[in-house]
């Protein structure tokens, strides 16, 4: 399996004046953060908890435990600066990670932001919500219907960088081909439900960049009320051996085929039929020859 697409979209929203969402985009690491905090700490925590996954990145060992550690280096130091800086007192961050890997998507989890996989045209949220609502729906106290429209439905009962250590959610789910993985923040989820995201997707089936910067217009459309982030990456069956490819293997050739570059580049992302073709053009052409020297024989003969 390999990463054949990825995208990613951010936006303040209409009713915030600053943007407190991060993410980070290289693959084979994906992540969404949602910054807390009063003033501007919010901002603090989440661009501190990114850098921190940027800084760290994907390292060699099971996917789980990277995933565990690298949230637990950034709630360290979202922690730290926390009680350096006084202003950022009390400052937390959401954080859905994603690593892919041979063995599929491990995701790891805390807060309140999301993981959603898109499979034959099916949406499943893959993380629960680490929120108070949630936990209420989860006891049978709420209904799904009564949390959406709950006042409280934005508390969140774990977070990145408000205790020195952090409990994360951490799992492994199989990829097949085709699949589209989402991580998004509440802004998000808050304004569109399974079938507005979907709808989305389906409007821009072969288009990650058209379908992410979709579902930010399309919360901002019904109100934008907080800030909305998204990001995405597809799934497809890895090319044939020997070819250049964007593969979730060979993180230093993805370095540097990251974002618009590596869809640009054709040769990383050809499709296999194509490469295919090119495997048959030389045994065709070894035909001919073979056909050539067996008249230039009866000829001469
Ligand atoms: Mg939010």
């Amino acid at each position: 399996m390999r990463i054949s697409a990825h995208a990613a979209a951010t936006h303040a929203g209409r009713k915030r004046r600053h943007n407190e969402d991060a993410y980070v985009e290289r693959p084979p690491l994906f992540a969404i953060a949602d910054g807390m905090g009063g003033a501007r700490a919010g901002e603090v925590a989440s661009r501190l908890a990114a850098a921190a996954l940027e800084d760290n990145g994907v390292a060699a060992g099971a996917p789980e435990e990277r995933v565990v550690e690298l949230i637990q280096e950034a709630n360290r130091r979202v922690f730290e600066r926390a009680h350096e800086d006084a202003s950022a007192s009390g400052m937390g961050t959401t954080m859905t990670v994603a690593i892919v890997d041979d063995g599929g998507v491990t995701i790891g989890h805390v807060g309140d932001s999301r993981a959603y996989r898109l499979r034959d045209g099916a949406l499943q949220q893959l993380t629960d919500d680490h929120s108070l609502v949630a936990e209420l729906v989860r006891s049978g106290r709420l209904t799904p219907e009564e949390a959406d429209a709950h006042p409280q439905r934005s508390v969140i009962t774990r977070a990145v960088g408000t205790d020195p250590d952090v409990d994360v959610d951490a799992f492994t789910v199989a990829a097949e081909p085709g699949d589209v993985y989402l991580l998004c923040s509440d802004g998000l989820t808050d304004m569109l439900d399974d079938g507005g995201i979907r709808s989305v997707f389906e409007a821009h089936p072969d288009d990650l960049h058209a379908a992410a910067k979709g579902l930010v217009n399309a919360a901002n459309r019904v109100g934008g009320d907080d800030n909305i982030t998204v990001v995405c990456f597809a799934m497809d069956d890895d090319v044939p051996q020997g070819d250049t490819v964007v593969g979730i293997d060979a993180p230093t050739e993805e370095d540097t085929l990251h974002g618009m570059a590596a869809l640009d580049a054709p040769t990383a992302v050809a499709p296999p039929e194509e490469e295919r073709r090119g495997l048959f053009a030389p045994a065709l052409l070894g035909a001919a020859v073979a056909a050539i020297g067996v008249l230039v024989w009866l000829v001469l003969r």
